[in-house]
């Protein structure tokens, strides 16, 4: 059940961490015979103390502190990209993967402290001797180094990283359920930034949460009272200069905050849990206003990241529509390669959906984030944006146009459309032309404006 770290493993292991592989055995074992002493509190994977042991722990050293108070921390890991391991190589081995997980953190973690596995990939710590940020620093470092070396799968190596986030009590809660929250946030920052990060809960994040849970509040009020607003961007034929469709985008102005930036109150939506409802009544006025377009231009509506990971997006965003009246065939969908890979199963799902039922599918941004070139053969898309930071290289650099020209002849291959973003200058789109894209958007043709400056551009520029 326990493998052991191979030889070449251990090289792998920074110097000081080799001792820590001796040890693993044996605390693998102590802790086993923990969890049979008490399973309620115990992880009969891992032989770790579970959740309710952290909690336990926690309010133990809050007990003994009592009448001398000083700090201590909390950590919670997270493995990153966990998931896909594991439907790569079987929940057998993503089992294996947790034990040896679970050996590593309880051989090389501070005498006095404790390891527990929280829930699936998720573990946490107490640390009792751990009082400020640097020294919650040193050991998330350790512990990530001790993770970052090889586990074996039988004859495979298997390689993976993980995240941390610290709390420290009481700066960072007074109760436990607090401190834990905090930890947790301190860990969703370090997921945020990328693999293999460490954040510590500090007064910075207090006060960025407490901005953003006041953004929150703002933002819930205004769907309420049905002040968030769309605006439309036309995308045309580059030839004529005709009208195709538009882009609908996210506008609102709070009284108090100002103006604030779709990019910023979309992603709260989705970190808070509301992007549902947002959507849906940016979705029910995009369609009402395309419902007095003349009928064959297409309304392009963005879907967020967290919808692509929902089952039932497919089956809400054809509800608003069918009660708005409006034919899915008019619609098409821009969603981006990173929403795409948040769940690839889910996001395949809804996108055969929606295209059985006639929307249409854009890929968004295309050449941004983790792009791949197999996404566009997996996922059956309709048209493909190119991000505007390639039509700004336009001129400046060789690389954009190189890149733009690959693009616009892969899709010509795969029958895809090709829609270049953010064409501001005459000889950009002169170029994407020449380049031979065919569809554009960008301040050049048209900034984004609202519903009713919208009806006064197409009665200047729509001739049926
Ligand atoms: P996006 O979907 O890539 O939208 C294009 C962005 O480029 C828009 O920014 C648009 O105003 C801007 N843009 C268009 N032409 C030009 C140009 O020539 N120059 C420059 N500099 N910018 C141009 P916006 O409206 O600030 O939206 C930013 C992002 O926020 C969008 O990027 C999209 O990802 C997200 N977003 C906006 N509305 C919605 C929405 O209703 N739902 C969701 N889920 N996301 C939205
Ligand atoms: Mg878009
Ligand atoms: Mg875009």
């Amino acid at each position: 059940m326990y493998a052991p770290l191979s030889k070449d493993d251990k090289t792998a292991l920074p110097s000081d961490l080799i001792g820590v592989s001796n040890r693993i055995l044996e605390r693998g074992m102590a802790s086993d015979r923990l969890t049979a002493i008490n399973p309620l509190t115990g992880d009969p994977l891992t032989g770790l103390g579970n959740a309710m042991r952290l909690r336990d722990e926690v309010c133990a050293v809050v007990r003994e502190r009592a009448s001398d108070p000083a700090p201590f921390a909390i950590g919670l890991a997270n493995l990153d990209g966990f998931k896909p391991i594991n439907d790569l190589f079987g929940p057998a081995a993503g089992d294996e993967i947790l034990r040896q997980v679970a050996q590593r953190l309880s051989a090389c973690i501070p005498e006095g402290a404790s390891v527990m596995r929280m829930g699936k990939d998720e573990f946490g710590f107490v640390l009792p001797l751990v009082f400020e940020r640097t020294g919650a620093e040193k050991i998330g470092t350790m512990l990530r180094d001790v993770l970052s070396a090889p586990f074996a799968l039988g004859s495979r190596n298997v390689r993976l990283s993980a995240s941390f986030g610290f709390a420290i009590h009481p700066f960072a809660g007074n109760d436990v359920e607090d401190l834990i929250k905090s930890a947790a946030t301190a860990l969703y920052r370090s997921k945020r930034r990328g693999r293999a990060q460490i954040t510590v809960y500090s007064q910075e994040i207090a006060q960025e949460m407490s901005e953003a849970t006041e953004l929150e509040q703002a933002l819930r009020n205004a769907i309420i009272a049905d002040e968030v607003d769309v605006h439309f961007q036309p995308i045309v034929d580059m030839r004529t200069e005709r009208v195709l469709g538009f882009e609908a985008l996210a506008r609102w102005h709070d009284a108090h905050l100002g103006f604030v930036s779709p990019e910023r109150f979309v992603k709260l939506a989705e970190e808070r849990g509301f992007i549902d409802s947002l959507s849906e009544t940016l979705l029910r006025k995009a369609a009402k206003a395309a419902l007095s377009w003349p009928p064959d231009l297409f309304l392009s509506f963005n879907l967020s990241s967290a919808q692509m990971t929902n089952p039932a997006t497919a089956h809400t965003l054809l509800k608003i529509i069918e009660r708005a009246g409006l034919s899915p065939h008019r619609l098409e969908l821009e969603i981006t390669e990173t929403a795409v890979m948040a769940d690839a199963d889910i996001a395949q799902r809804i996108i055969a959906q929606l295209r059985a039922s006639g929307i249409g599918l854009s890929l968004d941004d295309f050449g941004t984030g983790q792009s791949s070139l197999g996404r566009l053969r997996d996922f059956t898309f309709d048209k493909v944006k190119i991000d505007r930071a390639f039509v700004s290289g336009l001129g400046r650099d060789h690389a954009s146009e190189h890149i733009i020209r690959a693009v616009v002849a892969m899709c010509e291959g795969l029958k895809l459309g090709v829609v270049a973003e953010g064409i501001e200058e005459v000889t950009e789109a002169q170029t994407l032309k020449a380049i031979g894209c065919r569809m554009g958007q960008g301040y050049l043709y048209a900034r984004p404006v609202d519903s009713a400056a919208t009806q006064a551009y197409l009665q200047r520029t729509y001739h049926p």
